[in-house]
């Protein structure tokens, strides 16, 4: 099976558009990428949240001056290799590797 690449980007308000190497075009709502972000941080800062007894860390993170999910914007798409892509966010985040795959069938 053919490798799928990216061969552009659309960065628009809330949303990306990533075209692909077979010519469709998927398009995602930064807000669910955001939320989706597959690194070791937001994995645990998300096993917080859904864990009620731990009420202070979602306090920490809703008293926090950073944009919220809702507002995530995208600033930069960086590839990773030729499997995945990693964002820069605007809340100053970057560490979430998204491999094609996932970015193809998410849409
Ligand atoms: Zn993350």
């Amino acid at each position: 099976m053919k490798t799928l690449q990216p061969t552009g980007f659309d960065l628009k308000p809330g949303q990306l558009d990533i075209r692909w190497s077979d010519g469709q075009t998927t398009q995602h709502s930064m807000a669910e990428l955001r939320r989706q972000c597959p690194c070791a941080t937001c994995i645990v800062e998300r096993d917080k949240l859904e864990t009620p007894a731990k009420g202070l860390a979602s306090l920490r993170v809703i008293q926090s001056d950073k944009p919220t999910v809702s507002q995530a914007q995208i600033l930069e798409v960086v590839p990773i290799g030729r499997y995945a892509l990693s964002f820069r966010w605007n809340d100053g985040h970057a560490t979430g590797i998204y491999a094609y795959n996932v970015l193809r069938s998410g849409a």
